[in-house]
């Protein structure tokens, strides 16, 4: 029994992606084989990556590469996960290799300068956004499955390879963190399925949690305190169903000693209040534009609104790259929202 989602990928692609890896030849003269994962990754996009990096090293590729564009920087939860070793920055990809596999990437544009690695003589994509522009000879795009993880699972499935504990931690990761824990929508029977058989496969869900969800600096709580406390409801937007936003700058980073990607779960808190379907989380980036995360409770498609100002993601959750004030920014979204209730 395979346990992927049916029918978002076709038995043609799963046929053609397990050829693209039986094909591989092994070992240190073997085929060089490169695994990239979205710019700016979450633990989708790493674990995903390196779950599969793990399977594939088991299987004997050794001339490996995991990796993803932009600055080689880690969130601290996702330092210890297995199969880190097997990341490199991007200089060091490899130039030439016989097969590129993507990650949690719903775009070219989430490539940066990696995108020159699509010219590869074969490009698997492994996703689960809707919004995926196909960009492989190879799409294993499902948009039902709740994680790119549920999609390399089936891949595993298909190709025979076991779940031991250290591919069950990685995939864990990445289900357990595009799932908010397993509270949102796509919380499916099979979602927990698949968690089953990654926790019989011997993992601590408790201390994995533990250290992806709930450990974080004092300076990043503190930050938190601020940003929040910094938020402003406007309930006139999406028709009257109200939307939430804050930012923070790079200099509230600076302030508290932080790295950005501590401010990627401010939107959890946002998110919950009541008064609005959309909650929105102004983020600038060292460049000075802004990184912009969008969530919806059900009403609005932030995904349509995401895509309309040149980002991406999934109906109720989604980002892009902004510019201006933050209040610009506010109001270029606010005005966005009518037009996309669902
Ligand atoms: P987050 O707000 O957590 O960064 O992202 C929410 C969702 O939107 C994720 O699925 C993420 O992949 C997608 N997303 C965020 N920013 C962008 C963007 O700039 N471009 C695209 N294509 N997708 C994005
Ligand atoms: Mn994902």
């Amino acid at each position: 029994m395979t346990n992927a989602s049916p029918g978002g990928v076709t038995e043609t692609e799963w046929s053609a992606a397990v050829d693209a890896v039986r094909g591989l030849t092994p070992g240190p003269d073997g085929d060089e084989v490169q695994l990239i994962c979205h710019v700016n990754p979450d633990g989708d996009a790493l674990g995903s990556m390196l779950g599969f990096a793990l399977a594939l090293r088991e299987r004997g590729i050794t001339r490996l590469r995991a990796t993803f564009p932009g600055d080689f920087e880690l969130p601290t939860p996702y330092q210890d996960l297995p199969g880190v070793e097997l990341l490199v920055p991007e200089p060091e990809a490899f130039r030439a290799p016989a097969l590129v596999m993507t990650f949690d990437v719903a775009a070219e544009s989430r490539l940066g300068d990696l995108v020159a690695l699509l010219r590869a003589p074969c490009v698997v994509v492994l996703d689960h956004h809707a919004s995926n522009t196909r960009f492989g000879q190879v799409n294993l795009v499902d948009p039902r499955a709740a994680a790119t993880s549920v999609v390399v699972d089936g891949l595993l499935s298909r190709l025979g390879v076991p779940l031991d504990a250290a591919i069950a931690e990685c995939l864990y990761v990445a289900l357990a963190t595009d799932t908010g824990s397993f509270k949102f929508d796509m919380t499916t029977p099979e979602v927990h399925e698949l968690a089953a058989r990654l926790i019989a496969a011997g993992i601590s869900p408790g201390d994995i949690s533990r250290r992806i969800f709930d450990t974080r600096p004092f300076g990043a709580m503190k930050l938190a305190g601020e940003v929040i406390g910094r938020a402003t409801l406007d309930p006139t937007a999406a028709g009257g169903q109200g939307m939430v936003w804050t930012y923070a700058t790079q200099a509230d980073l600076a302030r508290h000693d932080q790295r950005p990607y501590v401010l990627d779960t401010l939107i959890d808190p946002v998110r919950g209040v009541a008064e609005a379907d959309v909650a929105v989380v102004i983020k600038e980036t060292p460049q000075g534009d802004w990184s912009v995360s969008l969530r919806s409770k059900g009403a609005v498609d932030v995904s349509r609104v995401a895509v309309s100002l040149g980002g991406g993601g999934h109906r109720l959750a989604a980002g892009f790259t902004g510019h201006g004030t933050p209040e610009e920014v506010a109001a270029t979204v606010k005005g966005l929202l009518a037009a996309n209730l669902i």
